[in-house]
């Protein structure tokens, strides 16, 4: 078992631990928040890398430097519609000798007196210097008369002006956004060494949850947790398989819990706190899961265990959906983020101010949902309405997670705090 000598943080933390303390990690009280995140962070180690076609790389991270095959653009091109001159000839009546259109190059050379139609995005022809826009010419027949001087290399892009075949377009670990795979494909990338998607399997516990359309029977509730988190790791990036809920049953949560244990993730909700039926840790020891951490000093979510069999890491939430909602926020898409090889893991926070004064917990960082809005220039932080774990309706409304750190007192309305931006 992987065994970490901690500082508590907090005492009081022993009660109720005895039926756990068979297999529970020697510290029983809690980590901190920045221990448990460097424990995630040790063993969420980038999967190894697989060459991807550009049309298939959106949203994945690049495991390579990604150079340009290619000078951008790859000739002098027009920067306007209008005629390819020799700037020597100008101001003066010209002669029409052809048209290079985008895809259709003039092919030859224009001759002293002579103008060269030519559209935007097409090859400007040898002998042309610059470019007149239409809007500037007075045409007859097949001559044009442009009234004005024009400088050399007036509306011509110049080859490479860009990017130059061989400069670096995309660097290696960021994601593949639309701007990149453009940039990647218009400078003739083809394909590139992505880092794996993670898979993740999602398995929601409770012998109380039912689907949503089902009647309620008594002591029932609507299954939220797996819902909210495979769409909000899907829209993270990775490849989720959402397993049908398991009842509190220690058989069924094993045969269950073996499924996902294939996948490179496996997150759970619910049974992991200390009640008669929260049995998912002492299931997935069974199993051969080693466990890392459980309980870490942060409300909501403290509950939460952190475990790895071979190369699979396994998260355990809390089941009260606004403590998932946190887990999921914390650990498991910073742990996505480190296996795709992204250099910042860890939760990017901005910064706002606090719209009202809120006390401190003396034990836990906690972690309060709000809405932002924008004042003077600064981001203001307003707490929603009802800040229990189980109110995942009024934490819906909030579109910022906000880290109170522990401690005494209370931090003032205008006090800057971290936020985290909600609804991925
Ligand atoms: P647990 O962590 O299993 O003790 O669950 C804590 C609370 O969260 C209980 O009130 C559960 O009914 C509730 N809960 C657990 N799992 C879910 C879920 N998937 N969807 C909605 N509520 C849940
Ligand atoms: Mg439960």
């Amino acid at each position: 078992m992987a065994v970490q000598l901690f500082e508590p943080v907090a005492t009081g933390d022993l009660v109720s631990l005895s039926h756990d303390l068979r297999y529970a990690p020697i510290v029983a009280s809690l980590l901190t928040l920045e221990q448990a995140h460097e424990l995630v962070l040790r063993h969420a180690r980038p999967l190894a890398a697989e060459l991807v076609g550009i049309s298939e790389a959106a949203g994945r991270v690049s495991a390579e430097d990604v150079r340009a095959r290619v000078d951008l653009p790859p000739f002098a091109s027009s920067a306007m519609d209008g005629f390819a001159v020799r700037s020597v000839d100008l101001p003066g009546r010209l002669r029409i000798a052809g048209e290079s259109a985008a895809g259709r190059p003039f092919g030859s050379t224009v001759e002293p007196g002579c103008a060269v139609a030519i559209s935007t995005g097409a090859i400007v022809p040898d002998g042309a210097d610059a470019v007149v826009p239409i809007e500037n010419v007075v045409g007859n027949d097949n001559t044009v008369e442009m009234s004005e001087a024009a400088m050399p290399g007036a509306h011509v892009r110049p080859r490479g002006g860009d990017v130059a075949a061989g400069e670096l377009v995309v660097p290696v670990g960021v994601t593949l956004t639309p701007p990149r795979l453009a940039a990647a494909a218009a400078s003739g990338v083809a394909e590139l060494f992505c880092a794996r998607r993670p898979s993740v399997s999602v398995l929601a516990t409770g012998s109380e949850l039912v689907a949503p359309g089902e009647e309620l029977q008594a002591g029932q509730i609507y299954e939220t947790n797996g819902l909210m988190l495979s769409s909000s790791l899907a829209a993270a990036g990775v490849a989720v398989s959402t397993e049908p809920p398991v009842a509190d049953d220690a058989d069924a949560l094993r045969e269950a819990l073996e499924r996902g244990l294939a996948a490179d993730v496996l997150v759970t909700s619910g049974g992991v706190s200390v009640g008669e039926h929260d049995l998912v840790r002492e299931a997935e020891r069974e199993l051969g899961v080693e466990e890392v951490f459980w309980r870490v000093a942060i409300k909501p979510g403290k509950p939460v265990s952190f475990g790895v069999r071979g190369d699979t890491l396994v998260f355990g939430l809390p089941g009260n959906p606004v403590s998932t909602l946190v887990g999921c926020e914390l650990f498991v898409k910073p742990a996505l983020r480190a296996l795709q090889g992204l250099p910042d893991p860890l939760p990017q926070f901005e910064l706002g101010q606090l719209a009202t004064a809120l006390r401190r917990n003396g034990e836990r960082d906690e972690f309060v949902r709000a809405r932002s809005r924008v004042d003077d220039g600064t981001i203001v932080l307003e707490p929603v309405i009802g800040q229990e774990s189980h109110m995942i309706v009024r934490s819906s409304a909030a579109d910022a997670l906000v880290h109170i750190p522990r401690g005494n007192g209370e931090l003032a309305a205008g006090t800057s705090v971290r936020w985290l931006r909600l609804g991925g």
